[in-house]
């Protein structure tokens, strides 16, 4: 059985300021009635269901499946092109966030991955897979999964952002990083990583097997190069696409994990935006947003194929 978790406390230090902020209002509105019900579940079961401290509830979920089938590789059939993996955010249960008209980032975010593959696959130079092309649910380690097992050169992961403040505007690329550069990009990242939760993936264990100064260096290096992804993302979309006033920020995105593939994870624009969240639904829009955000990944894996193979040889 999978365990399904609600965590409304605890975690790493990134989600600290959510928790003291938002502690008493979750305890009031959702984990009460949520512990009392999983409390009388939990009496009447034979123990799969069980409450431990700091407010975490386990209830049982239908078996997974294990691990999940490959998407398919589209594109040139010479497997010596460079491979795209563009990662719709959220999906199925996870609607991510959502705008004022209704719209659902799920959405949004499976629109403009697709918008980005039709771009790639028109130029025919890379081939490419999405982690979904359907409105399902990937557990994030999943998604980065998928990317690693298809040796892909570049993970995309899209997503559309949200903000108090319906001001808040325009795309932003984040790249990895242990700590968040901002409290802005901290914040983001711990809604984001929330979406794991759910599956009870225990997120904290994950660091202490990552110790050695090889995965160190590739880690560092992997960081190096994504975040010149960010500077070709902005550099080619700069005529075309509104950026955030900070259109680069570092984050500690659990989908960015991968030692071994440069990865960023694009917010598109802002969903509590009322025009960012108007452009996300036009198709003439995302078209432009794919066309840059295409130029920025042939450029990129151009830039990067005779060195990478060479470091992917030294690390391996
Ligand atoms: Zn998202």
């Amino acid at each position: 059985m999978t365990a399904f978790s609600v965590w409304t406390a605890g975690g790493g230090a990134g989600h600290r300021s959510w928790q003291m902020e938002s502690r008493g209002v979750i305890i009031a509105v959702f984990a009460a009635p949520v512990l009392a019900a999983a409390a009388m579940w939990a009496a009447f079961s034979t123990g799969v269901a069980s409450i431990e401290p700091r407010y975490v509830v386990r209830l049982a979920m239908p078996e997974s499946g294990g691990r999940i089938g490959l998407p398919k590789v589209e594109g040139p059939p010479d497997a010596g092109r460079p491979l795209v993996v563009i990662d719709a955010g959220h999906g199925g249960h996870d609607p991510g966030a959502s705008g004022a008209a209704g719209e659902r980032e799920k959405d949004l975010t499976l629109m403009l991955a697709q918008s980005l593959r039709d771009a790639l696959l028109a130029e025919g130079r890379v081939r490419v897979a999405m982690t979904r092309d359907t409105d399902r649910f990937l557990v994030l380690e999943e998604r980065a999964d998928i990317a690693h097992r298809l040796g892909a050169d570049l993970f995309v992961s899209v997503h559309a952002d949200a903000a108090q403040n319906d001001a808040a505007q325009g795309a932003t690329v984040y790249t990895l990083s242990d700590k968040a550069s901002d409290a802005v990009a901290g914040a983001l990242a711990a809604r984001e990583n929330r979406a794991d939760t759910v599956n009870g993936v225990n997120l904290e264990g994950k660091e202490a097997a990552v110790s050695s100064i090889l995965v160190d260096l590739a880690r560092r290096e992997m960081r190096e190069r994504s975040v010149r992804f960010g500077e070709l993302v902005v550099r080619e979309g700069q005529q075309a696409l509104r950026f955030h006033e900070t259109p680069r920020r570092e984050a500690a995105f659990v989908v960015l994990k991968s030692l071994d593939l440069p990865s960023a994870l694009i917010e598109a624009g802002y969903i509590s935006n009322e025009e960012d969240a108007r452009a996300m639904r036009d198709p003439e829009w995302r078209k432009v947003f794919a066309g840059s955000l295409a130029r920025a990944i042939e450029i990129f894996l151009a830039e990067g194929q005779v060195p990478a193979a060479a470091e992917n040889a030294a690390l391996r």
